[in-house]
């Protein structure tokens, strides 16, 4: 069940209000508990955080579709969009609203069903040593400034507790089968507010 949307107004500020990993699950995230997981294969580290951008239905923002899609309860009838995917069984870690409402969907720790089929300085099965992060958004509409706050806060979080090597968006790791996040998502907005230099922040090849 949702909460009233008063609760998922973003507190500031934004970066105080995420508070730390506890057993892979944020303090400061909404839990949405996805099914869409399973273990990473053993001793393989998260050197990886994946930006995808989605809506659901297509290029509407603000309805449950995204979290039921996450929880395998999206209804076939509810728009016709759905009926080709709702067979889906993905996931992502975190998803984050145009309002910087911020919701968690599968430990850290554990591998979401987010990337596919992928590859990453020559590294494939990207799922396995990545996290991944929905913003809610489309090809065509610009993403709100608050998404960029939210993403950077979690980002500094997350690059804290894992060896992370780089940030990179979907379509880099899976060239020609995915676009997300798109031409609307700026880079240049997301390295300033993260403020990690030995972080490579970008599309491939990523530069520092
Ligand atoms: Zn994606």
């Amino acid at each position: 069940m949702r909460k009233p949307t008063a609760d998922l107004a973003p507190r500031e500020p934004v970066a105080d209000a995420l508070g730390r990993l506890d057993a892979g699950w944020l303090e400061g995230a909404q839990r949405c508990p996805s099914p869409n997981f399973d273990a990473r294969p053993v001793d393989t580290e998260v050197k990886l955080i994946v930006v995808h951008a989605i809506s659901l239905p297509p290029d509407e923002f603000g309805g449950p579709g995204v979290e039921q899609l996450f929880t395998n309860t999206l209804d076939p009838a509810a728009h016709p969009y759905y009926a080709a995917i709702n067979h889906l069984r993905v996931s992502a870690h975190f998803f984050i609203r145009r309002d910087g409402s911020l919701l968690q969907f599968v430990p850290t720790d554990a591998r979401a069903w987010h990337a596919g089929i992928s590859c990453w300085r020559e590294r494939e099965r990207c799922n396995d040593f990545s996290i991944g992060i929905e913003l809610e958004g489309c090809d065509t509409q610009p993403f709100a400034p608050v998404q960029y706050t939210r993403l950077a806060a979690l980002l500094r979080v997350l690059c804290a507790a894992y060896p992370v090597e780089a940030i990179t968006g979907h379509s880099d790791i899976a060239p020609g089968r995915k676009t997300d996040p798109g031409p609307c998502f700026d880079w240049t907005c997301l390295r300033p507010a993260l403020g990690l230099p030995n972080v490579a922040c970008g599309p491939a090849p990523a530069t520092v």
